[in-house]
């Protein structure tokens, strides 16, 4: 980053109390996807200041972890109602840094809060198992502890909802928390921030260091972290599970994914187009569950294909960060925006069919590329396989649904797929044999609510307990079992 970076707002660590803003550190621009011009820079920060984050937050869990959790779950309440206050701010700040619209910030937060409100019923959620007279005069119980001091490491997609995946739940059990969010999207992670220490949360508790591959291995190594939890691209998720694993780490990683939308015949046609083109074009393409791969079953596809072109065409791309309303936002920055459009350009040297080309028409300025249909590809190709993480669908068309099922059950990740249809027996069929660990019937994106696990599968999730739901609470916990007995002059059943 060059010298000027010295005037753009720094975004801050907060470290304890020390809102740390040192010079020495190298700079990583932060971007307005929808103007191309820089906002801002993160620090990269150094295993250095992972050491000082472990120290408070270690001191912090001394205090914060025997703190009863309903006066725990009155943080939370408060926590809820300041996102609630600030949700306006908030999301104009989401679309600034990330690029997406306005609406789709708002639901980045929303689907954020639903793990807050969850995370306030953590008394009733930390209840253990009890059993009276497990053996003669002897009773015994589960409790559940909190781990120590935890670590999240975020993407730059979802700046609030990725993690509020993970540090409202790690807290509300009575653990310390340590932030690493996206350097593309720092400010939405220290507004997060200062407002839970708003609501009341002690110091310490919850700290943000940002940085790169120095702060996440420091993250993934150090001796005082008890568990990691990450999502971001496959290959990385990889890397950090398989380095802090080693570290004796529990860890929790979600990486990339290529999902489906199946539509079978006998689909609902205006329904199932709206879904199609949301989960497809929805944070321009940039989504865990985009629906990226289209699969239309006999008669269907070619209507299908007509019809989207349509709605496609008449999708409005513009600043999102300005007044006015548009449907599509940029890409996140300038390399995702060229990576895109070479996956195009390729895939039109290799024969595949551009029924509608998002390379032309664009905005002068900002990082955008247009919604793309690309027809005819099949399962051997890398289009089918790779993430594009853009607005680009490419279509298939096999024969039946059997088929459909078999070549999409080769996709190398596991996060989502959905089937479009009003026959119950093929929903059954297909939620029950396609290889994904969550689905839609008639539903374009199924990230399920805070209440369910995100149960990506594949290399689309390393780990055992994903995020969200008790699954969250059990990864951020461990089990004691105490046996208890006070009779000394017990007598033993006769025969048992
Ligand atoms: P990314 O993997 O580039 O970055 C994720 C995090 O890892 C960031 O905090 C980044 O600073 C850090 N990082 C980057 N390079 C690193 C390296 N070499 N060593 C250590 N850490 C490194 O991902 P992204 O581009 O920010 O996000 C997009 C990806 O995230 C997509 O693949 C998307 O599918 C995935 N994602 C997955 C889920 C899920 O639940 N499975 C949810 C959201 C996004």
């Amino acid at each position: 980053m060059n010298q000027e970076s010295k005037d753009y707002p720094v975004a801050r660590m907060i470290i304890g109390n020390n809102w740390i803003r040192k010079n020495e550190y190298e700079n990583s621009p932060v971007y307005n996807p929808s103007t191309g011009k820089i906002i801002g820079v993160t620090p990269m920060g150094t295993a250095e200041d992972v050491n000082e984050a472990v120290k408070v937050a270690h001191k912090a869990f001394q205090t914060w972890s025997e703190v009863p959790s309903p006066r725990r779950a009155d943080v939370l309440f408060r926590y809820r109602a300041l996102l609630e206050q600030n949700l306006e701010s908030i999301a104009r700040l989401i679309s600034k840094e990330n690029g997406k619209t306005l609406d789709e910030a708002r639901g980045d937060i929303r689907r954020g809060f639903e793990v807050v409100e969850f995370a306030c019923g953590i008394a009733h959620l930390l209840k253990g198992e009890s059993l009276s007279q497990v053996a003669p005069e002897i009773d015994g119980v589960t409790i559940k502890e909190p781990l120590g001091v935890c670590a999240g490491i975020s993407p730059f997609n979802f700046p609030a909802m990725v993690p509020m995946w993970m540090f409202p739940i790690a807290i509300a059990c009575g653990n310390t928390f340590i932030l690493k969010p996206s350097e593309k999207v720092p400010f939405t992670a220290i507004r997060l921030a200062e407002l839970f220490l708003e609501a009341g949360l002690p110091e310490g508790v919850f700290n943000v260091v940002h940085g790169g591959r120095e702060v996440v291995d420091a993250l993934c190594t150090h001796p005082g972290i008890a568990a990691v939890s990450f999502v971001g691209s496959s290959h990385i998720a990889k890397h950090v599970y398989t380095l802090a694993t080693s570290h004796g780490k529990r860890v929790q990683a979600g990486g990339g994914a290529k999902n489906v939308q199946l539509v079978m015949p006998d689909a609902d046609p205006e329904a199932t187009i709206r879904s199609i083109s949301g989960a497809a074009f929805g944070c321009a393409g940039q989504r865990c569950m985009a629906g990226s791969l289209l699969v239309g079953i006999g008669d269907i596809a070619s209507p299908l294909k007509e019809r989207l072109i349509h709605v496609m065409d008449s999708m409005s791309m513009g600043d999102t960060s300005g007044e006015e309303h548009v449907d599509m936002g940029p890409v996140i920055d300038g390399q995702s925006k060229s990576r895109i459009l070479k996956v195009i350009s390729e895939s039109e040297k290799n024969g595949v069919r551009i029924l509608r080309d998002g390379r032309n028409g664009l905005p002068e300025n900002g990082f955008f590329v247009g919604p793309t249909l690309l027809d005819q590809i099949n399962p051997e190709m890398n289009l089918f396989r790779d993430e594009i993480f853009g607005p680009v669908l490419s279509m298939l068309s096999p024969k039946n649904l059997d088929e459909a099922i078999s070549w999409l059950n080769k996709l190398p990740f596991g996060n989502g797929a959905t089937i479009y249809t009003s026959n119950g027996q093929a929903a059954r069929h297909f939620s029950r044999k396609i290889n994904c660990g969550m689905v839609g019937i008639n539903v374009g994106v199924p990230a399920p609510m805070a209440l369910f696990p995100f149960a990506g599968w594949n290399d689309s999730f390393y780990g055992d307990l994903h995020v969200q739901g008790t699954e969250g609470v059990m990864f951020y916990t461990k089990q004691r079992v105490v046996l208890s007995r006070w009779d000394n002059n017990y007598q033993r059943i006769q025969g048992w």
